[in-house]
């Protein structure tokens, strides 16, 4: 019986191994040609200064209008994208359209101070990543790169030294995404020299309801001071995470508090109606 049952259960498993690995196939295919066909693009997502309440910028987020699917988000494809060797190319898309929208904001006269793109960290050790950068047109300060901690920044590697130092000589700050997740390599803070530090929204959200989980963000912020590090709080959802995030002394605020990713067009409205000002008045009350 049990044999039978085991017997079952791995003709199941594996139909869906097979259909799984026909999706993936379809899925890279899919990807190439919405690569051929220009159907990568970004939403972009607003981050506000705590002292001064400003648009201290946005970070673009890759979007594929997809044929069938309409809108899809990256956790529908990224992971494939860097199976089938195709994420520079993906971010290649985002950055000739960051570069198009921030030029189309000036045009406006939408002041949108910086823009930052998420990079794989693989890509710091990627020589061509430069020549890709250069194709496309930012004005100096504006532009940012998103990289998530990974074990390649433990190990101390010349060449990733070099190119993060060639993105710095170019005028772009570097930023490191997702702090205190994945492989907390506390070392990148040094060896990157990031302009930046992104705390993950697992350690922001529950700052409102756990003194330890406070403590952690405030020596996390602590940390960044002394480094001469700015903090980003991502993932911000409620005016109390704000509040407590501005005593622990955070420098900007991301999250659908002020807004979800948005298209660049909605981004130039929201820039000029200021509507976050509005929360940040009513916390006074
Ligand atoms: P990330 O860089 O940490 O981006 C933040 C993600 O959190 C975004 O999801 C954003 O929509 C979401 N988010 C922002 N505020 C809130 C909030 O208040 N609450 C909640 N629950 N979520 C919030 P998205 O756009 O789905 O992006 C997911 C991840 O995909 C990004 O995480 C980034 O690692 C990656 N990614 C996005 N665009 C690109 C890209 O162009 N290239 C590469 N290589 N990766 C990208
Ligand atoms: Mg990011
Ligand atoms: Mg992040
Ligand atoms: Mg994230």
């Amino acid at each position: 019986e049990a044999k039978k049952a085991g017997r079952a259960r791995s003709i199941i498993f594996n139909a869906t191994l097979k259909t799984a690995a026909i999706n993936t196939k379809r899925l890279a295919d899919e990807i190439l040609a919405g690569l051929e066909n220009d159907e990568f693009f970004a939403f972009y997502q607003p981050q506000i200064t705590a002292r001064s309440h400003q648009l201290a910028g946005v970070e673009a987020l890759v979007r594929w209008n997809h044929p069938e699917h309409g809108i899809l988000s990256p956790a529908a494809f990224i992971t494939t994208a860097e199976t089938i060797g195709a994420i520079a190319r993906i971010d290649s898309a985002v950055l000739k359209h960051a570069s198009r929208q921030h030029q189309i904001w000036r045009e406006n006269n939408v002041n949108v101070p910086r823009i930052a793109v998420n990079l794989s960290a693989q890509r710091l050790s990627d020589e061509t990543l430069i020549k890709a950068i250069q194709e496309h047109k930012f004005e100096p300060g504006v532009l940012s790169f998103e990289f998530v901690e990974s074990i390649s920044f433990d190990e101390p590697d010349a060449k990733i030294d070099e190119i993060a130092e060639q993105i710095r000589a170019m005028g772009i700050d570097i930023e490191i995404d997702d702090f205190g997740t994945g492989y907390a390599s506390i070392t990148s803070l040094l060896s990157l020299s990031p302009k930046r530090l992104k705390v993950d929204r697992q350690l922001v959200q529950p700052v409102t309801t756990d003194p330890r989980q406070r403590r952690l963000v405030g020596s996390i912020v602590e940390i960044g001071r002394s480094l001469g590090i700015e903090i980003i709080a991502e993932g911000v959802e409620t005016i109390e995470q704000v509040e407590i995030l501005e005593r622990l002394g955070c420098d900007i605020f991301q999250g659908y508090l002020f807004s979800k990713p948005m298209p660049g067009d909605q981004l130039a409205q929201f820039a000029q109606e200021k509507p976050w000002l509005r929360l940040f008045q009513d916390q006074l009350h």
